[in-house]
């Protein structure tokens, strides 16, 4: 028998309220693959993974995990393998570096040693470290715990480009070790040369969906037709 995807959402609808604004959208993640999940601001990508991670409970459909339907609250998902990076931060400003990646029984030397550009930083205070730093504790300390499963809500919000491709890189190899990986990401580019298949979505539908290679080869058109702003 196939093995079943690590994530997946079959007929999610998802809303603020009664009203739906993310409409019966049926995705999967495999253990192993980086999947996109592409399309202009207000779209419904953040909508749609807080409904998969739990952040968010469903108006419709269901979101399985290893072909089992879940319904745990957010923060009971990382018993089932599950970590969210949403777009808010999620370091503690006021602590040291090394603090961040200790908290909450993180494992500090396996942080390290997925980023081990991290080491000169520890003993600063985390407020003053750059955006990319930040999100690289944070991404490090999701990451170190070889989650089953990795969502993460536009990790590149305002990073330079090079600090984008590490994060993104970090992201494949997590993959590459197993671990099924959702990325909702605006650098359309970089997330298809990272990704396996993606997804777009539009006014709350999937209107797209391939291998990233097949989207890499027309992503002119693809931009044009679907992400091209709002
Ligand atoms: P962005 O890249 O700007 O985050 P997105 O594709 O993630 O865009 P969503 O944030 O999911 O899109 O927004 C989808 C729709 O839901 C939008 O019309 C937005 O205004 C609405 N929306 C988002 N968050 C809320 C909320 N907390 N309460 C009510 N409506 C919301």
């Amino acid at each position: 028998t196939a093995t079943a995807p690590a994530l997946e959402a079959r007929g999610l609808s998802v809303g603020y309220g009664a009203m739906p604004v993310v409409h019966e959208v049926d995705l999967h993640v495999a253990p192993g693959e980086v999947v996109a999940l592409l399309g202009v601001n207000g779209a419904g990508k953040t909508t749609c993974v807080r409904a998969l991670a739990g952040d968010l409970k469903p108006l419709r459909g269901e979101v399985r995990m290893n072909g089992e339907r879940v319904q745990s609250p957010l923060h009971r998902r990382a018993e089932h393998g599950l970590r969210y990076i949403s777009e808010e931060r999620s370091v503690f400003m006021g602590l040291s570096a090394a603090d961040n990646l200790r908290l909450g029984g993180t494992d500090q030397g396996r942080c390290l040693e997925l980023f081990p550009e991290l080491e000169p930083l520890l003993g600063r205070k985390t407020a003053l470290l750059s955006g990319g730093e930040q999100q690289m504790l944070t991404l490090a300390r999701a990451l170190s715990v070889d989650p089953q499963v990795l969502i993460a809500d536009e990790l590149s919000l305002g990073l330079a480009p090079l600090v984008l491709e590490r994060l993104l890189l970090a992201v494949r190899a997590a993959a590459d070790r197993g671990g099924a990986v959702l990325l909702v990401e605006q650098h359309v580019r970089d997330a298809l040369e990272v990704a396996d298949r993606a997804y777009v979505l539009s006014h709350g539908r999937v209107v797209l969906e391939g291998d990233a290679r097949d989207l890499r080869s027309r992503v002119g058109e693809i931009e044009r037709t679907y992400l091209a702003g709002a």
